[in-house]
């Protein structure tokens, strides 16, 4: 078993490839339910409002937009998240439509020492399509 200590509270767990022992995970998870209520409820919102009504770092509300974990309710939302590739708007993860697919493509075609250095964006893009199947 790997042990680790906890990126959040330094306890030591059981690493299961994620960097927050459960605990903190689990108050996570209430944080990020918070953040997903209140977005719902202040469609308008700015993020520094999000941020201040549920006491989680801006940054961190970014994140969870970049994982697709959470959405903007539209192009047009006070929250401004760009595709990382073209800069269009988008409602949720790290690319637009188009780039994601142009992205894709373009791993397919990779081969050899490419696609080994592409390993870790591949990886981003996976999750992505994930969370866009459902
Ligand atoms: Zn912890
Ligand atoms: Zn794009």
């Amino acid at each position: 078993m790997d042990i680790r200590n906890c990126a959040k509270c330094g306890k030591i767990y059981a690493y299961d490839g994620q960097k927050l022992c459960l605990k903190c995970r689990r108050e996570e998870e209430v944080k990020f339910q918070e953040i997903k209520k209140y977005l719902y409820d202040n469609p308008d919102a700015d993020i520094k409002e999000v941020s201040d009504a549920t006491g989680v770092s801006v940054k961190k509300i970014m994140d969870y937009l970049r994982q697709g974990r959470l959405q903007l309710k539209g192009e047009n939302s006070k929250i401004v998240l760009e595709c990382e590739n073209c800069g269009t708007r988008i409602i949720t993860g790290k690319f637009c439509d188009r780039c994601a697919e142009a992205l894709e493509n373009k791993l397919k075609g990779a081969t050899g020492l490419r696609s080994t250095k592409l390993k870790k964006r591949t990886g981003d893009k996976m999750y992505i399509a994930d969370r866009y199947r459902d």
